[in-house]
């Protein structure tokens, strides 16, 4: 390979995430691990039990420099690309898409399987944008 300097990716990460309790605001935070565990839950200083959404998956999404050359869109071709992950679909997008899409009629499962669609399509967290992509691919 001609590449002086190839560009490393991480293998592993690990990806810390905030949960206040409802009724104490206390600051509790989990590792994408945790977050992954079906079931998992926190008990609070108060006594509340906190059961963290389950997390599907968080993306990493590296700047891309894009030439417009033939050339170099050929080259990139020939490298197996794995779907670069990127920016994190938050939970109150999520759930703002969510609400959004039921005016229109989607249920729950519908939504939440859209938007996650859209926002593997997309990669952001723009909740004007996800809702958008939905509407725009029925
Ligand atoms: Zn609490």
């Amino acid at each position: 390979m001609k590449n002086k300097h190839k560009e490393l990716k991480p293998i592993n990460a690990d990806v810390s995430l905030e949960y206040k309790c409802p009724s104490c605001h206390a600051s509790h935070w989990l590792f994408l691990r945790e977050t992954r565990t079906k079931g998992f839950r926190i008990v609070c200083e108060c006594d509340a039990i906190i059961f963290p959404k389950t997390i599907k998956e968080i993306k990493i999404v590296y700047q891309q420099i894009v030439k417009e050359t033939v050339e170099t869109t050929e080259s990139i071709k020939k490298e197996p690309t794995e779907e670069i992950p990127f920016a994190i679909l938050s939970e109150r997008s999520l759930q703002e898409c969510c609400k959004t899409l039921r005016y229109f009629g989607f249920d729950k499962k519908e939504a939440v399987e859209k938007i996650t669609d859209a926002f593997e399509n997309l990669q952001t967290d723009n909740i004007k944008e996800l809702v958008n992509y939905v509407l725009t691919h029925i």
